[in-house]
Order: C-alpha cells, then sequence, then structure tokens
C-alpha cells in the first residue's frame, strides 16, 4: 500500500510538472483507472484525496461500486466498451460515461438513463477512434460532430462534456511537445459540447498536457502492472 500511495503522489507530481511546462496551463483532472485492482487499492486513493476512477467492464464497476458505497462522493467513470444489454448496470453506477462510440448507443444509453440514472443530465464524452484503428471502437474524427449534434438536439437525458480518444501509441515516447494529431484532437475538443478533452494515458501523460488534454486517465503508473481479470 506504500508502493501505492507513493506512485500515486509521483503520478499527482507529473501532472502538475507538466502543467508548469505546458504552454497554457490548464486544469488536469485525473481519472485513476482502476480496473484488474481491488477495492482495498481504490480505498487508499479515495483516502489521499482521489475522488474520480475509471472502470471498463460493468460487473467490476458494479461490484466494487457496491464493497465502496460507503465512500458517497467517490465518482465512477465508464471507460470501457459499451455493449446495449447492460446500458441499465452502466447507468445506475457510473456519475460519466466516456466511451460513447456511436449513435445507436447514444439514443439506448439516453433511453436506459431516463429510467434508471440516479441523476439527469448523464455527463458523456465521444470516444473517438482517433488513428482510425479498425481495431478501436468509436467515431471517426470527420464523424464526430454529426454524433454530437444529435446528442445536442435529441437526447436530453445526456449532458455532453467533450471527446475521449486513446491514439495509436507515439512513434517516439521521448518527445515532450505535442504531437500534431494531439492538437488536432484538441481543436476537435473545443467544438464539442462543453469542450472537454480527456486524452493521456501512463505513457503519454506528458505530451497530452503539452498539447491541452483536460483530463487524464491514468491505470499502470498508478496501480502497476494490470491483474489478470
Ligand atoms: C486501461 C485504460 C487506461 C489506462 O491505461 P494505462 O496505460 O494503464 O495508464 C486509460 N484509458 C482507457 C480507456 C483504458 O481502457
Amino acid at each position: 500500500m506504500d508502493d501505492l500511495k507513493n506512485r500515486y503522489r509521483q503520478v499527482v507530481a507529473d501532472i502538475e510538472a507538466a502543467v508548469c511546462a505546458a504552454n497554457a496551463p490548464q486544469h488536469v483532472r485525473l481519472l485513476a483507472v482502476s480496473k484488474t485492482h481491488p477495492a482495498a487499492s481504490i480505498r487508499t486513493l479515495y483516502e489521499l484525496g482521489q475522488r474520480d476512477f475509471g472502470e471498463n467492464y460493468v460487473q467490476e464497476m458494479v461490484a466494487k461500486a457496491a464493497e465502496l458505497s460507503d465512500l458517497a462522493d467517490l465518482r465512477w467513470n465508464f471507460i470501457g466498451r459499451i455493449q446495449s444489454n447492460k446500458m441499465a448496470a452502466i447507468v445506475r453506477v457510473a456519475a460519466a460515461v466516456q466511451s460513447l462510440g456511436s449513435e445507436r448507443h447514444a439514443r439506448l444509453l439516453a433511453q436506459a438513463a431516463k429510467v434508471h440514472a440516479p441523476r439527469l443530465p448523464l455527463p458523456v464524452h465521444i470516444l473517438v477512434n482517433a488513428g482510425d484503428e479498425s481495431t478501436k471502437d468509436g467515431v471517426g474524427m470527420a464523424d464526430v460532430l454529426a454524433l454530437a449534434h444529435v446528442i445536442e438536439r435529441e437526447l436530453p437525458e445526456l449532458a455532453l462534456c467533450g471527446i475521449m480518444a486513446i491514439p495509436p501509441p507515439l512513434m517516439d515516447a521521448n518527445q515532450t511537445d505535442a504531437p500534431e494529431l494531439y492538437l488536432q484532437l484538441r481543436a476537435l475538443a473545443d467544438q464539442v459540447g462543453a469542450g472537454d478533452l480527456s486524452l493521456g494515458m501512463s505513457g503519454d501523460l506528458r505530451q497530452a498536457i503539452a498539447a491541452g488534454t483536460n483530463c487524464v486517465r491514468i491505470g499502470t503508473a498508478l496501480f502497476g502492472p494490470r491483474r489478470n481479470s
């Protein structure tokens, strides 16, 4: 647990340092990605002040939420693959959904939220498949604004925050300036909903902050290697 606390302090310090180094300092939210890690680790970070946690698997999120139900202001952010038959379970527990990747899912999520969400509207990010990779879910960059319009005009149960992206791995992990694709994502996010950009993981935190991200999603650098789930 001491290792976990030290890694948490290190990640918070790394974010602060990268924000100071960025041309346009910004507020960067830390989403602690806790998939495959036990509820006890989440509780430890909560006690250090962390409130936002990211989960990828519905059943795992639901189980951890039950185990940690005494932590009333902890926020579960769903960042995993959405399945249409799990919508109700997602919106009952998640305070926000960052992985909304199609119009069909947007409509189904809005319907489920209307019936099952404890609070409306439900904050969502559009998941962008920034590298147009066939193996990844999400909307191509060219189609993001069309989906944003559908959500804003037709789905009042959803509050559109912005976009979330998992770009292809960087060619040079040591580069410190913002990659061109990251700057394009920043510009795209500015046109979507409240303009929030969720970009940056353990391996590209500095570059994402240099590009002006608002939210980094950090798993490995906090919790260590993932356990097999
Ligand atoms: C697992 C995951 C992360 C965390 O990745 P790390 O490289 O472990 O920091 C971030 N975002 C999403 C969507 C994930 O699935």
